[in-house]
């Protein structure tokens, strides 16, 4: 046969080499804990939204420049609401930390939320300062000093043409709403382990741990601690649903934990540690019982599963000490990783 027509093994390694190199994974999304999609822009998504930009506010945000001060249309702003990027559009600073700094350009003395501002190192003009830039499209905002009042001593310097001001009650872009988020709970044994793991998953926006589904109000560690309250260690899970569904959820879950153990977890005994799943909607409550049904069928599991599933009841967020616990301290938790 010839060899018209058909690709060759060489040509064949060439083109996953060119696919390879275009890079066509899909980008593993990034949250901010306050809720909002940080994933990096890609220059192709960034085209059309400097499109519609004007030449001032593209020679600041594309090419570091600077507005003269006491020129830019946000200084003597007082009213209530936030600052977004001017190109696309994510919260960057709120008027509640806005102070009137008399340098001459809008000064703030904290982000909106971690995760939104970006820092680099800028050496331009034989001077060593800190640039601020926004992290989802990489625009140029402005500067960071250390002359700032309290809480944080920081100024974060603005230029106006860097952002889009949005007043309290204004109708909102997609681009500058938090994301549709939904949240699941999630009892199985230690929460520190649990939380770690959860927080892994690609999807997952945010985890925290507390105490759920007991008999007494605002429990707190030494109350779980003794058993007697009903509360189950339990880590609230917040998702993106078009990322990751509630179902893949539920398969971390099973794998992270036994949920044939009762009234315990691992060598962590106690009703605290048993297995639970606290719905937040009919359709949770529905599709984890199937689940649960179907993983007893399939005989996966060497005995019956104990986990309970039960509509939620009130989450008492834990002490900050045990807030990403495993992530603060390094130390390992016997639940497995499920991804
Ligand atoms: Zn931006």
């Amino acid at each position: 046969m010839s060899g018209s027509g058909v690709l060759s093994p060489v040509m064949l390694l060439l083109l996953a080499l060119l696919l390879f190199t275009l890079n066509l994974e899909p980008q593993i999304p990034m949250y901010s804990r306050a809720g909002y999609d940080i994933t990096p822009l890609t220059e192709d998504a960034k085209k059309p939204l400097l499109e519609k930009l004007d030449e001032e506010a593209i020679r600041i945000t594309q090419n570091a420049g600077t507005e003269r001060p006491f020129c830019g249309t946000l200084l003597d702003n007082k009213k209530d609401g936030f600052y977004a990027c001017v190109v696309c559009g994510l919260p960057l600073f709120s008027s509640e930390h806005k102070f009137t700094s008399g340098t001459g350009w809008p000064s703030f003395f904290s982000p909106y939320a971690t995760g939104h501002v970006a820092t680099r190192e800028d050496t331009q003009f034989d001077m060593k300062r800190v640039e601020i830039l926004c992290a989802r499209c990489d625009a140029h905002l402005g500067h960071e000093f250390e002359d700032g009042p309290k809480p944080t001593g920081k100024r974060f310097c603005l230029n106006s043409a860097s952002l889009h001001f949005y007043e309290e009650g204004e109708k909102l872009p997609t681009q500058s709403k938090p994301i549709q988020a939904e949240v699941a709970y999630f009892a199985g044994g230690c929460f520190w382990g649990v939380e770690h793991w959860f927080q892994k998953g690609k999807g997952v926006i945010n985890v925290e741990s507390g105490y759920m589904q007991g008999e007494t109000d605002n429990p707190v560690y030494a109350d779980i601690c003794s058993g007697t309250t009903g509360h189950a260690e339990t880590a609230k899970v917040t998702f993106d649903p078009t990322v990751i569904s509630y179902e893949t959820l539920l398969e971390a879950f099973f794998k992270m934990h036994d949920p044939t153990e009762v009234g315990r977890q691992g060598p962590d005994i106690g009703s605290q540690y048993r297995s639970g799943i606290w719905t937040t909607s009919p359709d949770q409550q529905t599709t984890a019982t199937a689940y649960i049904e179907k993983l007893d069928k399939s005989k996966m599991l060497h005995s019956p599963i104990a986990t309970q599933v039960e509509p939620a009841k009130k989450f008492y967020l834990a002490e900050d000490g045990h807030q990403d616990y495993i992530e603060n301290t390094g130390r390992a938790c016997h639940i497995t990783n499920p991804w």
